[in-house]
């Protein structure tokens, strides 16, 4: 029978199949959700755009692009915006790489990169993880072949936690061709502490390659928005545009954001209080006797290999995201913390 086909790459694809829903979403630790409601001010600034809907979005995100600029040193054009940092990392992977082209990534690392190297029918290239579930940084470079595009870097890395260190980067820096891109994923930046971590804009002032990708879904709490951007120089910023679908961003949603950034204050104070709690919920897993790395972002990784969903189910009706090497665990308010300590400690091990 005839019938219309995708292109195969799709087959290897997974569907989205969402986790088994949260009992109650305070209990949802799976997503790295910020557990605080929208920061003051944004809901109201964000629900005054409401009464314009029949207008399109600014497409140039001007306003919220100018803030960034102030904020950052850089020219607006450095700055390219879309319905969360996946989907510029989508595009930005859709305007360098086709069939044949390879990108380098560390792997476990965050589930979107796959399907956003294998739909512009680009070849993964995963390196594993150090022993201590960080970047194999040498090994990626030893990864890098004539026929690599883009070389992908997660910092604090989703799902374990570690950030890549300054010095390791400019390391690996200096063995990368300056032909070949070098994306470092900051989703989780607001929450580092380490002072030997890299910086995605330092990196940027210094090499010609590289892309800084960062988020308003996880410090900020703007998840359901769908804003995030990159940071490149403007010629690499205007490819990354072209390949974007137009008017992505809402006019709620850049209120939102440019909102979100007038709060300062409060998203320190708040971040600050999900860094105790990230502290203070590593260190009793520690006093449980569970080998966990340092964490600098909003969540703990738990290296439990294959019994990872059993923990999982174990932990039940909280909802945390078990992978095959392992179990990352969102930070939460501190009862709920409390509640996932309690269910960690009864694991039979
Ligand atoms: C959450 C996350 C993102 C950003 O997600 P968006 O909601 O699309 O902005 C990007 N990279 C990593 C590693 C993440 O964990």
């Amino acid at each position: 029978m005839l019938e219309p086909l995708p292109r195969q790459v799709l087959a290897t694809i997974p569907a989205y199949r969402p986790g088994r829903p949260a009992s109650d979403e305070s209990r949802k630790l799976s997503s790295n959700e910020n557990p605080f409601p929208p920061l003051p001010g944004v809901v109201e600034r964000a629900a005054a755009e409401l009464g314009r809907m029949n207008r399109y979005p600014d497409p140039g995100v001007t306003v919220l692009g100018e803030a960034l600029a102030a904020r950052t040193g850089l020219s607006p054009d450095h700055f390219a915006f879309g319905t969360g940092s996946v989907s510029v990392l989508f595009a930005l992977l859709d305007a360098w790489c086709g069939p044949g082209d390879e990108v380098v990534y560390p792997w476990r690392s965050f589930e979107a990169y796959p399907i956003a190297v294998d739909l512009p029918g680009a070849t993964s290239v995963r390196v594993p993880l150090a022993a201590d579930h960080r970047h194999d940084l040498p090994a990626m470079a030893d990864a890098i072949t004539e026929r690599t595009k883009v070389v992908l870097v997660c910092t604090p890395n989703n799902p374990t936690g570690p950030v890549v260190a300054a010095a390791d980067f400019d390391a690996f820096m200096e063995r990368v061709p300056a032909s070949v891109l070098v994306v470092v994923d900051e989703a989780y930046l607001e929450f580092v502490r380490d002072p030997a971590a890299l910086s995605g804009a330092e990196a940027l002032a210094r090499y010609a390659n590289v892309v800084v990708l960062r988020t308003f879904s996880k410090a900020y709490g703007l998840a359901g928005l769908r804003v995030g951007y990159s940071m490149a120089r403007p010629e690499i910023t205007e490819a990354i545009r072209k390949a974007l679908p137009p008017f992505g961003v809402s006019d709620v949603a850049q209120a939102a954001a440019l909102a979100s950034l007038d709060a300062d204050a409060e998203l320190t104070e708040r971040v600050d209080a999900i860094v105790s709690e990230r502290e203070r919920v590593l260190a009793a897993l520690r006093d449980q006797g569970w080998d966990v790395p340092d964490s600098h972002a909003n969540f703990v990784w738990l290296p439990l290999g294959e019994r990872s969903t059993e923990f999982a189910e174990h932990v039940w009706p909280l909802s945390v995201r078990p992978f095959p090497e392992g179990v990352r665990v969102t930070i939460a308010t501190p009862e709920i913390n409390d509640a996932f300590l309690d269910r960690a400690a009864s694991f039979a091990r």
